[in-house]
């Protein structure tokens, strides 16, 4: 068996013990002789599944009672959508511009409510989270939205904005559960999986209970949040696989020492990284220092055209999907939970190879 260290942004890699225990429970789960993607959705084995999935993320996050999580479909695209409809009142909302997925969440908002960006780093290509402060929100506004964590520019939050009395609506996908959050500050988060939750096809919520229940007469069904918050999720066919390695991946998580030890271990590897790049003067980083993302790194080569001749290199040395996202160009590596320190190592060692064999 060959793994690579897969650096992708997403859908990116698993946990080897994961993908091991799905495949051993694959033919016949738990004796009952189909696989958890045969299942009925109502039956006891999956419904001890979904339930532990959510305890098991309730307590990873230490998400407080009064908020519901909710297993959906769409990816966090279709939340772009769903979150106006769900929360519009005032028919007005504020957000955050740090990129490109911020960009889709304002355009898709837009349909729905009048927003108004009171932030943006887009005059200096998003390269940094601009400050928001409390005077900025305007106090009637529905909610405030930003992008926890900018995939494609490689930014992050490290500081979480206080809204006051208006609920703070956070896209969360690319670090939820990589580093410790205060779930009591927001009024929803919402992420796709595919990053540090399980496979494509699964949508965490995280809702407080007194934004549910409130949606506009024409939101559909299945984006209104009453529907799968009075259904525990089951209003109609869940992606139950998807869930089911969640569960998988909360466990791992769990025995692993929970998101204290993950952000201490995401930490360390980022620093690897971007110290490495800070000394040599061969790459270099395009984000400002105070706005690094520990999840997504971008770097450099600048002045050379070496960009796929590293790409395909690296792919020769078991160090896949390297490359920049095509609105930004360069290298991006994407080093979420399940990548262990020896992949940035191994990514370091190559960098300093291949650096030397280009100056
Ligand atoms: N927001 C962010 C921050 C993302 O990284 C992505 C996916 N890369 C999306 C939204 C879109 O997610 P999905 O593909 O699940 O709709």
């Amino acid at each position: 068996m060959k793994r690579v260290h897969n650096f992708s942004a997403g859908p990116s890699m698993l946990p080897l013990a994961v993908l091991e225990k799905a495949q051993a429970d694959l033919p016949d789960y738990q004796g009952s002789g189909m696989s958890v993607m045969e299942l009925s959705h109502r039956s006891g084995l999956f419904t001890d599944i979904i339930t532990n999935a959510e305890k098991l993320l309730r307590e990873l996050m230490n998400i407080p009672d009064h908020y519901k999580v909710l297993f959906v479909q769409g990816g966090a695209s279709q939340q772009f959508a769903a979150v106006p409809l769900n929360l519009m009142k005032n028919g007005k909302a504020d957000f955050v511009n740090t990129g490109s997925w911020s960009k889709k969440a304002i355009k898709e908002a837009k349909k729905y409510l009048d927003v108004n960006v009171i932030a943006s780093s887009e005059n200096e290509n998003f390269t940094y989270i601009p400050t928001v402060h409390k005077d900025m929100i305007d106090p009637e506004a529905d909610f405030v939205h930003i992008t926890t964590n900018n995939t494609i520019e490689g930014t992050a939050y490290h500081e979480i904005p206080d809204t006051g009395n208006v609920p703070l609506v956070a896209d969360m996908s690319s670090n939820i559960l990589s580093e410790e959050i205060d779930v009591s500050k927001f009024g929803v988060i919402y992420a796709g999986a595919q990053k540090n939750i399980g496979p494509a096809g699964l949508t965490v919520l995280i809702v407080r209970e007194d934004l549910i229940g409130n949606a506009t007469p024409q939101c559909p069904t299945m984006l209104d949040y009453q529907t799968h918050s009075d259904s525990d999720s089951l209003y109609n066919t869940p992606p139950t696989y998807g869930i089911y390695i969640a569960k998988l991946v909360f466990e791992w998580l769990k025995d692993l020492g929970g998101l204290q030890a993950m952000q201490a271990r995401n930490e360390k590897k980022a620093a690897l990284l971007y110290d490495y790049i800070a000394v040599s003067d061969f790459y270099s980083s395009p984000v400002k220092e105070e706005s690094r993302s520990i999840m997504n790194i971008p770097f450099i080569i600048p002045g050379r055209d070496l960009d796929g001749e590293f790409v395909k290199e690296a792919q020769q040395e078991g160090l896949e999907t390297l490359k920049g996202h095509r609105s930004v160009g360069g290298m991006r590596a994407s080093i979420y939970n399940a990548m262990p320190v020896e992949g940035v190592e191994d990514l370091i060692a190559f960098m300093k190879k291949f650096a030397e064999n280009h100056q």
